[in-house]
């Protein structure tokens, strides 16, 4: 459904949103992890996901991925690009979910 889609992407890029707070307080050249929030499509998960600022921004780089804990991924609106150890990379693939997430985009100048 629709609704449901649009529901999910928003609640995603929320969570992007607070990740992009975190980034911003973390210590630039701190080489150990920063914990951020799991960005996935439910509202109520509370996982915490590890990675260094350098994989983060890696993530951010593009406006449809993100960052998840392993096995958060919904497949009906995204598939895992890449496998971390301790985290995984989706890009949005459902076409309503993917415009959102970009129009949301807390970075316009990237893709
Ligand atoms: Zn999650």
């Amino acid at each position: 459904m629709e609704d449901e889609k649009v529901k999910r992407a928003t609640t995603e890029a929320l969570f992007r949103d607070v990740n992009e707070r975190i980034a911003e307080t973390a210590e630039p050249f701190e080489a150990n992890a920063t914990e951020f929030v799991c960005e996935c499509a439910d509202a109520n998960c509370t996982h915490r996901v590890e990675a260094t600022l350098e994989e983060y921004e890696e993530v951010r780089a593009d406006g449809a991925t993100f960052m998840l804990a392993p096995g958060h991924e919904q497949d009906d609106i995204e598939r895992v690009v890449e496998k971390h150890g301790r985290f995984h990379i989706v890009e949005k693939m459902q076409a309503t979910v993917r415009a959102i997430v970009k129009r949301l985009n807390p970075r316009p100048g990237t893709a």
